[in-house]
């Protein structure tokens, strides 16, 4: 029995079987979510996953994914999500397309509202990820997965021999642009500021890199070659002076930050400064430092740090195995 579990609820839950309440709802359906719907398949908990605001999560909006252990010719990062799903389709997962609105994680069975539907579950895997931060203009948002990405390690390989843009004056933003010097000719980091946000270690190597130029007090106003579906180059504007010039790239990074979707669980949940679950044991969420039963987080939505398609489906596998031991030691 898990200690952390108030008896009465425990004695409740065990001498009033509920047919209704599923024993673990996965929120989210990137490689986090959908490798634990694979794991809680196969171990016949017929896990329900909300897809979510992102179905796919970030694999979904990027292109050949290269570093999946399996594809030595790369995968897609769509077709890696379809068979994923596929998989756990296969296990029993019921994959739905929709959202959650609001839950409850103090009541057991774990209440969540999904429009006018009410779910009870006994175990809940918050896998909702987290969002890159875009710039979101139209130009940016028409041209994502062609040559506009948020994923330096993902796309890098095909910028080899092309001049490309960063934008950011963060550490990522550093640490993207030198690992971009692998593969581009030029590398510009355009910060909107005059002020770096990056660690000054990073920001000195950045600086003293030959291949790397920097635009501060820079905006993007227009990403071109919307019509051509191929990024020609940028349209930016010295917020200074008002001058507005063509910067010639073939890519565009963005490495603005990163947002966790996690705003649901405020208060309910520990969160760390920037909004990322707390998990202590890799995937037992929190609240107030105590782990909060049944409550599990995986993928993205609680790293910040390594943020790869690999590691959130290694989380999302131990999440699964977690909620398994978890039922099993709760009589289900
Ligand atoms: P960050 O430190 O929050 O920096 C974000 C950068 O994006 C800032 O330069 C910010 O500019 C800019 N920005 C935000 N919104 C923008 C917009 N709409 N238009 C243009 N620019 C915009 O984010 P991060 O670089 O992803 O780092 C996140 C955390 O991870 C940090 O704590 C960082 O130290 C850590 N990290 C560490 C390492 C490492 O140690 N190797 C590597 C990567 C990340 P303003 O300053 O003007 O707001």
């Amino acid at each position: 029995m898990n200690p952390f579990l108030p008896a009465r609820i425990y004695t409740m839950e065990a001498n009033m079987p509920d047919i209704t309440t599923r024993d673990t709802v996965i929120l989210g359906s990137g490689c986090a979510g959908l490798t634990a719907a694979i794991y809680t398949g196969r171990a016949n908990l017929k896990p329900l996953v909300l897809e979510g605001h992102e179905p796919g999560g970030q694999l979904s909006i990027t292109t050949l994914v290269e570093n999946f252990p399996g594809w030595p010719e790369g995968v897609q990062g769509p077709d890696l999500i379809e068979n994923m799903k596929q998989q756990a389709t296969r296990f029993g997962a019921e994959l739905r397309m929709a959202h959650l609105d609001s839950v409850d994680l103090s009541k057991h069975p774990i209440e969540l509202r999904v429009g006018k539907e009410i779910i009870h579950t006994r175990t809940l895997i918050i896998a909702s990820g987290a969002s890159a931060r875009w710039l979101n203009l139209p130009s940016e948002q028409a041209l994502i997965g062609h040559g506009v990405t948020s994923c330096a390690t993902c796309d890098g390989f095909f910028a080899r021999g092309k001049e490309i843009a960063v934008i950011g004056g963060g550490d990522t933003a550093m640490e993207e642009a030198l690992f971009l010097t692998r593969f581009a000719s030029k590398v510009t980091v355009i910060n909107r500021s005059e002020r770096f946000r990056a660690s000054q270690i990073m920001l000195d190597r950045a600086m003293a890199h030959p291949q790397i130029k920097f635009l501060t007090n820079t905006k993007v106003e227009e990403v071109l070659g919307v019509d051509e579906k191929d990024v020609k180059g940028l349209r930016i504007k010295n917020n200074v002076t008002g001058e507005e010039s063509i910067l010639p790239v073939a890519f565009m990074f963005l490495a603005i930050g990163h947002i966790p979707n996690a705003s649901a669980f405020k208060g309910m949940v520990d969160l760390d400064d920037e909004g990322y679950i707390k998990t202590t044991s890799n995937v037992f969420a929190t609240i107030n430092g105590k782990i909060l039963p049944g409550v599990f987080a995986c993928g993205d939505i609680q790293d910040r740090r390594y943020r790869q398609a690999i590691t959130a489906a290694g989380s999302g596998c131990m999440a699964a195995l977690e909620v398994e031991k978890y039922l099993e030691e709760h009589g289900h």
